[in-house]
């Protein structure tokens, strides 16, 4: 299968689930669009893709994935514009990303055409789902996992590509309080923090409970080795901004997931002539300038929230609080621009946004 003329065949949904939603009681990631897109792959190639009503997949007991987590995913999001169009925002990265993904994985590479066709069929077979409510979208979640029926330790030999979707509000609906974490690691040298790996959150999940027992939304996840580099922030990258300047870790070891929204803000600031840092940076310096004063901004950048303030940082016995959000002049510029830019009330110069229908 080649080129991106590829039509998938389509079984529809005959019984919609549209009209059941409830817009403004909407729970995150609980209510899914009315098709799923799924393909297999199998004998060393992939298979005919096609789009199915929404329901459950069918599972051997001894399926590879939930045994060993041979198991990728995506994270993207369809939004209505001004001008009524449904569109994405740079997906052909999420598509490179799978690819990078599901090579640390020995998971077969999925072209990126493929990704991209798969993600804008389906989503505008389901174009009624996506909602011009402001900050509303739907959220798009491919999967890959590994399909095998054995209970052995290797690469399987099949796998199953899947996409779903589900219409979202605002992600955090206050400014985040964040919790440096400075025993427990998301990612060592050497392991899969880069890759979008389902494991990596499984891992997390018991910290980031404590984390919220004490109060805490999240943690900053620091290196595991020494715990004195700031890496990332949950399953967002983190930025700062200390004297009108931009700082965030750099991404040159493998422990930092390679985010589009952490891109795109890089760009976006590079392009505006605001003074960039990506260099590795310490806990000490970033609690350092919140004393004293001189840390402006720090905020979590990702698909689901795009810009989630940090209200708190804590550290260790100590809870420091950031400067009031309606001073954060850097990142609501960046994070009105990206909307706008998304909307449709301003040009795209930057080529960023692919219409879907
Ligand atoms: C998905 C993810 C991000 C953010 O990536 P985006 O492409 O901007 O959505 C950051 N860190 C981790 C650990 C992630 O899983």
């Amino acid at each position: 299968m080649s080129g991106v003329s590829v039509q998938f065949p389509v079984t529809h949904n005959t019984k919609s689930n549209l009209a059941n939603v409830d817009w403004d009681n909407l729970p995150f990631g609980k209510i899914f669009a009315d098709h799923m897109f799924v393909m297999e792959y199998a004998n060393g190639a992939w298979k005919q893709g096609e789009i199915l009503p929404f329901g459950p997949i069918a599972m051997h007991p001894a399926m590879s994935a939930i045994h060993y987590g041979q198991s990728i995913f995506e994270g993207m999001k369809a939004y209505r514009n001004q001008s009524d169009e449904v569109v994405l925002f740079r997906p052909e990265l999420n598509a490179r990303r799978f690819t990078e993904s599901a090579a640390r994985m020995c998971m077969p590479e999925l072209p990126e055409e493929i990704f991209l066709e798969a993600v804008k069929q389906l989503v505008a077979l389901d174009a009624a789902w996506v909602t011009n409510k402001p900050g509303y979208a739907l959220y798009i979640r491919p999967f890959m996992f590994a399909t095998d029926e054995f209970v052995g330790i290797k690469p399987s030999d099949t796998y199953k590509f899947v996409i779903i979707s589900s219409p979202v509000g605002a992600y955090y609906a206050e400014p985040v309080r964040v919790k440096i974490e400075e025993h427990y690691t998301r990612a060592a040298v050497g392991g899969v923090g880069r890759a979008k790996a389902a494991g990596n959150y499984g891992a997390s999940l018991f910290p980031a409970k404590q984390a919220q027992q004490q109060g805490f939304h999240q943690l900053v996840w620091t290196d595991a080795k020494t715990h004195t580099f700031i890496e990332e922030s949950g399953t967002m990258n983190i930025m700062f901004v200390i004297n009108n300047t931009l700082i965030t870790p750099s991404e040159d070891s493998d422990t930092i997931l390679r985010g589009t929204t952490k891109r795109t803000v890089l760009e976006l600031a590079a392009s505006w002539g605001i003074p960039i840092e990506e260099r590795p940076v310490t806990v000490e310096e970033i609690i350092t300038a919140a004393k004293n004063g001189t840390l402006q901004e720090a905020f979590g950048a990702g698909t689901a929230a795009t810009i989630a303030p940090i209200a708190i940082i804590g550290y260790r016995d100590e809870k420091i609080e950031l400067p009031a959000l309606e001073t954060r002049e850097m990142s609501l510029k960046i994070k009105t621009f990206l909307h706008e830019v998304k909307s449709g009330a301003i040009e795209d110069t930057h080529h960023w946004v692919q219409k879907v229908c």
